[in-house]
């Protein structure tokens, strides 16, 4: 079976690139100055994401439809991961 179909929303047009994720970064996160990690616990939390089943597209969490590279900067955000949470 291919996993990439088990997302209900999800098609291959979700695909982004690393100027696509960047842009939404900064036009979402950075110009609302939320608060993120360091750069030591993001490199943490992407490596969790990176070998995680639960990644999808190569940038999307399962679980919460969020672009991990994204998510995982925000000091506030949780892995989603049921009953055990990554980071
Ligand atoms: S479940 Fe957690 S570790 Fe896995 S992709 Fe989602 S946010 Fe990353």
């Amino acid at each position: 079976m291919d996993t990439t179909s088990n997302c209900k929303g999800c098609r291959e047009s979700v695909r982004l690139s690393p100027e696509e994720i960047a842009t939404l970064f900064r036009n979402t996160v950075q110009d609302v100055d939320l608060p993120l990690v360091t750069v030591e616990e993001y490199e943490i939390r992407i490596e969790h994401c990176r070998h995680c089943e639960a990644l999808q597209y190569g940038t999307t969490c399962k679980y919460c439809g969020c672009i991990v590279e994204i998510k995982s900067k925000l000091q506030h955000a949780k892995c989603p991961y049921p009953y055990a949470p990554k980071w």
